[in-house]
């Protein structure tokens, strides 16, 4: 730790993890576009490859325009150290694996980003994990769902598409009675909006896809480690913990301490597993994370001005949106999430499907985009898209039913929002 005294997000955003090039002295960070790095001569190559010495290898591990956005992340977070990769997907994998074993499982919140359940429901199958999914208002069914298989509690901070918070004081109580980690997917709020290591998470993942590039440009993740985690108070931590046949041996707990985690996702994960992110894609996410703060105030405020519009709109059977206090989580605001409750949100439209479909087809400012988070407004119609191929009851359980759509409202002129939205709803409806 340094001496320095702990600077505010506005400075970290702009200056984390990142000084003047020591090479050129380019002020913003270069786009180091090199698969490998120079050795000084073989010693210097076996202090690296023995992680004796921090440096750079090879671009699938280590990168220093990646490394530059991990050191950021970290920072904006509160962690001790994060690695990057491809995509927020990956990011999800990348956290499970070093705490997962073929048998072991995962317990998961029942309100996940669409892709994330797909992801855990059938996918990490092949690994031989699997998810149990549970309501996380229900602490004493998470407590329970919790076996002598589970490595990890995971649930998103506020859920995408919004409306649901999770009291994560609450749920990281539980994941440390049982001796677990608590994973917190920060996408939908971001580190500004909501810091869930300081509410007790071990690792943080995202989608820097979203509103940390926060510009639509390119696909990434990140996992934060908070460092805190001992890996070594039990015997279900292994390859954190005992001695890493992957890694010529190395007990990684015992080695590198609050790094254990991040050295172990870099030498093992991103070595085997290959999910590296470019140094391009990692170059346009530190030009967004610099203007993060001043992005999310702007989609928080829009958000809830839209929100508030088409809650009192006669056509709107229901918005939710915990920014508003209609909601059954306003009152979770103030402790999880106290600069507010991200931008994400779905209505329901009178007159279903037909009135849906006709709407997204109807907006001109709006995009009808599958992505999320992007300076512009996007919208979707879950039921005929993403969630089409699930029967009515999963589309209703994932907040997806037929007369259900998801707006991710950006950073635009509030009145033309709301202007492109009642002409929407006034052609839908007619
Ligand atoms: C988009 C998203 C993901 C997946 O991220 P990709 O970058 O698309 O792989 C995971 N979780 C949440 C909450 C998301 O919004």
């Amino acid at each position: 730790m340094s001496d320095e005294p702990q600077q505010g997000f506005d400075t970290l955003q702009v200056h984390a993890g990142t000084a003047a090039d020591p090479a050129t002295g380019a002020r913003q960070v270069p786009i180091y576009q090199s698969t490998g790095f120079q050795f000084q001569d073989a010693a210097h190559a076996a202090r690296l490859f023995n992680l004796e010495e921090v440096g750079y290898i090879y671009s699938r591990l280590t990168n220093p325009t990646v490394g530059a956005l991990q050191n950021r992340i970290a920072a904006l977070e509160g962690g001790a150290g994060a690695v990057c990769c491809s995509s927020g997907h990956a990011a999800q994998i990348m956290a499970l694996f070093p705490l997962m074993m073929p048998g072991c499982n995962v317990v998961a919140s029942t309100r996940l980003y669409g892709g994330t359940v797909t992801q855990f429901t059938h996918t990490i199958k092949r690994f031989g994990w699997s998810a149990k999914f549970v309501d996380f208002d229900d602490t004493d069914a998470v407590a329970a769902a919790i076996d002598e298989n589970t490595r990890a509690v995971f649930c998103e901070s506020i859920a995408n598409p919004g409306g649901y918070i999770t009291d994560l004081d609450a749920i990281a109580a539980v994941a440390n009675k049982g001796g677990v980690p608590l994973i917190v997917d920060n996408t939908s709020a971001t580190p500004y909006l909501c810091n869930p290591i300081n509410h007790g998470a071990t690792l943080v993942v995202h989608s820097t896809t979203k509103y940390l590039t926060g510009n639509g440009t390119v696909t990434g993740g990140a996992v934060v480690d908070s460092g805190k985690f001992d890996w070594s108070a039990s015997d279900k931590f292994p390859s954190l913990a005992t001695p890493e046949d992957a890694y010529h041996g190395l007990n990684f707990h015992k080695a590198l301490g609050p790094m254990a985690f991040t050295f172990h996702s870099i030498a093992i994960g991103l070595r085997d597993l290959g999910m590296t992110m470019n140094p391009q894609g990692a170059h346009y996410t530190l030009m967004g994370i610099e203007s993060l703060s001043l992005r999310m105030d702007k989609h928080v405020a829009n958000a809830k001005t839209v929100a508030t519009w088409l809650e009192s709109d006669p056509r709107i059977e229901q918005v939710t949106y915990a920014g508003l206090e209609s909601s059954p989580y306003y009152n979770r605001i103030e402790t999880i999430c106290p600069k507010g409750a991200g931008a994400l949100f779905t209505i329901s439209v009178k007159g279903g499907y037909d009135a849906c479909v006709k709407l997204v087809d109807s907006v001109k400012l709006f995009s009808l985009v599958a992505n999320l988070g992007d300076a512009r407004s996007l919208l979707i119609h879950s039921a005929s898209t993403t969630h089409r191929q699930l029967t009515p009851e999963q589309q209703a359980a994932a907040g997806a039913a037929p007369n259900v759509v998801r707006l991710s409202i950006g950073i635009e002129d509030p009145n033309d929002l709301i202007a492109d939205l009642d002409q929407a709803l006034t052609a839908a409806t007619a």
